[in-house]
């Protein structure tokens, strides 16, 4: 009987740590999902666009670089940065 009533201390007191985990995990896993999301690359249009690093995607398509949203391209700033890329993309097809 004494072996029981042990496992039930250590059922008890676990009660608190999975439910502060669980919440974690899903918000981890949200980032995650947000950041293995291919997005839409504003260049060419392709879904390719890929985070390399904070803030950083690239685009497995065209390979333009975009500064935007540490886990999503899709921020204010990097509409302005994505902008200039295109109009810097743009001069550069017109040399050649
Ligand atoms: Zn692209």
């Amino acid at each position: 009987m004494s072996e029981f009533s042990h496992t039930k201390k250590v059922g008890s007191s676990g009660r608190f740590g999975p439910r502060y985990g669980r919440k974690i995990r899903v918000r981890v896993r949200d980032v995650e999902i947000k950041q293995k999301k291919k997005y839409k690359c504003p260049v060419c249009g392709f879904p390719k666009l890929s985070r390399v690093s904070t803030s950083i995607w690239l685009c497995k398509k065209c390979n333009a670089k975009i500064a935007g949203g540490a886990y999503t391209p899709e921020t204010g700033a990097g509409k302005v940065v994505t902008k200039a890329i295109r109009r810097v993309i743009e001069s550069k097809s017109k040399e050649i």
